[in-house]
């Protein structure tokens, strides 16, 4: 059985039928709520925090009308949410952290921190927050800046667009109605986005990690927009294949996640996603968790995902 779902993902996926149009009926978002097989055991650290992201909630209906960032426990000023410190099992290897700078000096500047296991091992990058208003995917960023590593690299940008998560309020954009995502590659002499852009490429480039996460969030359902809900988008399968199937497998059966994941791809043009691994050749996943649904939730699914990545590299 199992066998056989991988197989008709894998089918799905390569032949395209995932990605929906735009008013598309046929997204698998719409089928709805997590499965209801059965749950892992919390562990220590989540029954400490008094979060369960294994309890199940039921996915609004499209159309629905639904509340965006619905309240949570903690302060959402708090850039590293506490609770979530220890939230990845086996992660307080002794690591190096340090820090570097994107464009130093300029009004684009930002900070990558540097994660160096004891063993060698692969570099993994995490961009983290490209849309300013996408917290889960930032604040899933600053956490795993605390984590200990056994072996590799990591580094992680997060927040990527600090401009768009400094604002009050948040905003998705760099400024005005600059998409950093849609500004990839980037230009060097370009406006702020493509600017901001360039800076994230040429570092990406330069490092050449052997995969590259890039953490988002899905808006609510909205009027003639593409539903994506949570989800796993990838450009381009053939360096990845195995990891994304069995990643989605994991959310299809209640292992990983709080509910199964979709998938789409491939990313949209100017997007890092497509641009890195169209012209890099890196393997990309842009994970987005749906806005409906309470914060906590959001972060556990993020961080269940990057955990199964570290790991499936080697680094923990
Ligand atoms: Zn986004």
């Amino acid at each position: 059985m199992k066998k056989q779902m991988l197989s008709l993902f894998l089918a799905l996926a390569l032949t395209g039928c995932a990605a929906p149009g735009p008013g598309s009926t046929s997204a698998p978002a719409e089928s709805g709520a997590a499965p209801a097989g059965s749950k892992a055991p919390a562990s220590a650290s989540q029954e400490e925090s008094g979060y369960d992201r294994r309890e199940a909630i039921e996915r609004p209906e499209i159309g629905a009308e639904v509340v965006i960032d619905p309240p949570y426990d903690f302060d959402p000023a708090e850039m590293v949410p506490d609770d979530f410190g220890d939230y990845f099992t086996d992660c307080d290897h002794p690591t190096q952290v340090s820090t570097y700078k994107l464009a130093e000096g300029t009004d684009i500047e930002n900070e990558v921190t540097v994660l160096q296991g004891e063993e060698e091992g692969p570099t993994i990058y995490i961009v983290a927050g490209v849309h300013g208003d996408e917290i889960a995917g930032w604040m899933t960023g600053n956490l795993v800046k605390k984590i200990g590593i056994r072996a590799g690299t990591v580094h992680i940008l997060s927040p990527a667009n600090r401009w768009g998560a400094e604002a009050d309020p948040r905003v998705r954009y760099v400024t005005e109605q600059e998409d950093l995502n849609r500004s990839f590659p980037g230009d060097p002499e370009g406006n702020m986005a493509q600017r901001v852009a360039d800076s994230i490429y040429q570092d990406i480039q330069r490092v050449d990690p052997v995969f590259l996460f890039d953490l988002h969030e899905a808006r609510a359902n909205a009027e003639n927009k593409d539903f994506l809900g949570s989800s796993l988008i990838y450009t381009d399968l053939s360096e990845m294949s195995d990891m994304y199937l069995e990643m989605l497998m994991a959310t299809e059966s209640g292992e990983l996640c709080s509910e199964r994941f979709n998938f789409y791809g491939p990313g949209p043009i100017g997007s890092i996603n497509n641009t890195v691994t169209t012209q890099l050749g890196i393997p990309t996943i842009t994970v987005e968790t749906y806005r409906g649904y309470e914060l906590e939730r959001r972060i556990g699914d993020q961080l269940d995902i990057v955990e199964y990545v570290l790991r499936y590299y080697g680094l923990i």
